[in-house]
């Protein structure tokens, strides 16, 4: 398994709020990609109900996966192609040594995957004295700088084109410049040679299908497919819910993932590989294995409250929408997978109590349900791990336990609204005594303890002297004096 920085979430948006450089990298990505792939939304036959399509395509594989998984290794075993289930991250990595080994393999091409980043597999393979090359040209900036991805799409979104060209300059001995296609043309001559000496080929998985028996990748750089072709053996990973029952359900599915991924009507490659090269073929590998990985997803699975997660399709596009991505960028979600998606998946894959600032941290604005193209309810989500969290219910992997003085603020104050008059009372205490708080240009630029996090990095709007209820009582009266 990667490791695990989750502890770390509230240091690490301080530094990412606080680092300029950060901020320029990240400033404008948000506004240039979100309104983009909402366009894109708009220009299907189906309308807009294609989200609940989706969706619902979606419930069912997570509702079926027992069936579907077992048709799709049925298939694959049947055009030679071995099928391996991994309860968790370590058995996984153990199985593609033995994989490497037993192939005598020096060096691996790999296609961007979320799940190897998740279950650690390039450091377990470089420990093991076997080269790693990531061929997605975002995968092998941050590869080549040392780094994790802080995007689900685009892993190398918090650098700007001259980080890549000094990182270039110092790692491929080309000299310095920012132009893109330069870059892309370096990356491209690197790694050439690379693909034409791997041995083996590493995958992830966009999506199976259980009717035809393939796994599917797609991508617009076409490196996967020289990943999953030119080595003797290819090994692809996935997620145990990333499968659906029918081959239909791919024309809905792929059309909401480019859309939402990139603003595209389709991905420039998509490939379907269900085996290894069969004697009809002429190209492929020898050896093909899927290693299908559960790591607390069958935990998840029997949670009805959480089940929806699974339906994610990985597009991103929740990320590119949400203020405090945009704020913090990824590296402060301390795992493998970031912004809202990160926020509410994350806590169920490595407990609530290591990651719980995650789903604390994100703002309920609603923005992510909107952009999700299978219109999975995150909102709702981070709102039960947080009322999970406050229970301190304890149950496999769930153990969370809110703070004493919390429950006790939190039964006060549904006293207090069960309450109007006494309501009524506090706030206008509140209102009056906030005058001795500090001010500046009208706004209260300091709470005390224990309301100090509010305003440590805003400064917050007083309270009003007349409420809401005052409000409108003086202006249902006004309107009947006025009728
Ligand atoms: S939760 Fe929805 S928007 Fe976010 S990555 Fe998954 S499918 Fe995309």
């Amino acid at each position: 398994m990667t490791a695990i920085r989750t502890e770390q979430y509230k240091a690490a948006a301080h530094q990412g709020i606080a680092d300029k450089h950060l901020q320029k990298a990240l400033s404008g990505f948000q506004h240039r990609i979100a309104p983009a792939t909402a366009q894109r939304y708009l220009s299907h036959g189906e309308g807009p109900q294609i989200r609940q399509m989706g969706h619902a395509i979606r419930m069912h594989a997570v509702e079926h996966l027992d069936r579907l998984l077992a048709e799709l290794a049925d298939k694959i075993d049947a055009r030679g192609g071995q099928v391996f289930f991994a309860e968790d991250a370590d058995a996984a990595v153990a199985y593609a040594l033995e994989v490497a080994w037993q192939n005598k393999v020096q060096r691996v091409v790999k296609g961007k995957s979320m799940v190897t980043e998740e279950i650690g597999l390039n450091r377990a393979m470089e420990d093991a004295g076997i080269e790693v090359v990531e061929t997605d040209l975002g995968e092998y900036i941050i590869q080549l700088a040392g780094e994790h991805p802080s995007h689900i799409i685009a892993p190398a979104i918090h650098k700007t084109r001259e980080d890549v060209g000094r990182l270039f300059k110092e790692k491929l001995g080309i000299p310095y410049t920012d132009d893109p296609p330069t870059l892309t043309w370096a990356a491209r001559k690197a790694l050439r040679e690379k693909f034409l000496s791997a041995d083996m080929g590493v995958s992830g998985c966009n999506l199976a299908c259980a009717q035809s028996g393939h796994i599917t990748t797609l991508s617009n750089e076409g490196n996967i497919r020289m990943s999953t072709t030119l080595p003797r053996v290819h090994i692809a990973f996935m997620g145990m819910e990333r499968v659906v029952d029918k081959l239909r359900d791919h024309a809905v599915l792929f059309r909401l993932l480019s859309n939402a991924a990139a603003a595209q009507k389709m991905a420039g490659y998509i490939s379907y590989i269900g085996g290894p090269r069969q004697s009809y073929q002429e190209d492929g590998p020898r050896a093909f294995h899927l290693v299908i990985i559960d790591n607390g997803r069958s935990r998840i699975l029997a949670d009805p409250e959480f089940r929806e997660i699974l339906c994610c399709i990985r597009c991103a596009a929740c990320l590119n929408v949400c203020p405090v991505y945009g704020k913090i960028g990824g590296h402060a979600y301390g795992f493998t997978y970031t912004g809202p998606v990160g926020a509410v998946v994350t806590p169920l894959l490595v407990g609530l109590d290591r990651a719980r600032h995650l789903f604390f941290g994100e703002t309920l604005c609603g923005a992510c349900k909107q952009a999700c193209p299978v219109d999975i309810d995150l909102p709702r989500m981070l709102l039960a791990l947080r009322r999970r969290w406050a229970e301190g219910r304890k149950t496999d992997g769930f153990a969370g336990s809110g703070s004493a003085i919390e429950h006790l603020a939190f039964a006060a104050w549904a006293e207090m609204v069960r309450r109007p008059s006494l309501y009524r009372s506090a706030r206008q205490m509140a209102a009056l005594s906030q005058v001795v708080l500090p001010h500046s240009e009208g706004c209260l630029t300091r709470l005390p303890f224990p309301f100090d996090g509010w305003t440590r990095g805003r400064d917050l709007a007083p309270l009003s002297r007349r409420g809401f209820v005052d409000r409108w009582q003086e202006r249902v009266k006004k309107r009947k004096g006025g009728s």
